[in-house]
């Protein structure tokens, strides 16, 4: 089997989302193909201050086995798992012959990826990322065709809300995914490093705005960072 480059592998809860307050084992892989600017993950996106190793999926099997018991699932993260594809295509198929539930974190900006390894993924997290609070450009059409694919299984969107966040990009994103299914879950999550500069306020006026199309919007804030967990 092929090896990936990983950053950490790690048991803890995840705070963020629908499933926030589970237990997961999770696994962070290098590099992303992003750089949004409040990144906390700023060592996942090469910025030379950690290394990766490369490491085998028999060994990472054997890592996450060694953690899982009693663990709702594994949560596949970054960085962007997805630009590691060949290898989680192997590694998922693993994970599910061993009866473990499959949790894909991803910023949502690679269908093809996705494509090859939806069929083991059980929940998939998908970011939708704006470009006036990322300052990243815009992904709107790699989303649309990401959303598409990840619908076939159980999808939740999350988006990051900043202070610079661009009203008019919210509603498109709220659009974006309405016209493939209303039903979504729809979680705005107010940027840590704004929460003392009326984040949260905005993100109340989104959810009411976002509710005329959409039918489950929640705000749902990092509750790892609240519990100093990672
Ligand atoms: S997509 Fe995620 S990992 Fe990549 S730069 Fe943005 S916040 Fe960081």
């Amino acid at each position: 089997m092929k090896t990936a480059k990983i950053l950490e592998v790690f048991r803890s809860i995840q705070g963020e989302g629908r499933y926030v307050g589970l237990p997961q084992v999770f696994v962070r892989l290098f590099e992303c193909n992003m750089h949004c600017v409040w990144c906390d993950t700023p060592h996942s996106i090469g910025d030379g201050k950690r290394e990766y190793q490369e490491i085998s999926a028999e060994a990472l099997l054997a890592q996450v086995d060694a953690l899982y018991d009693g663990a709702h699932s594994v949560s596949i993260t970054g960085g962007e798992p997805l630009l590691q594809d060949e290898f989680l295509k192997g590694f998922c198929h693993a994970l599910k012959k061993s009866k473990k539930k499959i949790y894909l974190d991803t910023n949502g900006t690679l269908p093809a990826a996705l494509k090859k390894i939806i069929k083991d993924v059980d929940v998939i997290a998908m970011d939708i990322k704006l470009p006036s609070s990322t300052k990243d450009r815009a992904y709107w059409n790699e989303h649309k065709e990401f959303l598409k694919i990840a619908r076939r299984n159980e999808v939740f969107i999350k988006m990051v809300v900043s202070v610079d966040t661009d009203a008019h990009e919210v509603m498109k994103a709220g659009k974006l995914v309405a016209s493939i299914d209303p039903k979504i879950l729809f979680i705005l999550q107010p940027n840590w490093l704004d929460m003392k500069k009326g984040v949260i306020e905005n993100c109340v006026a989104y959810q009411q705005q976002l509710s005329g199309i959409l039918k489950d919007v929640r705000i749902i804030p990092q509750t790892h960072k609240m519990m100093k967990l990672r």
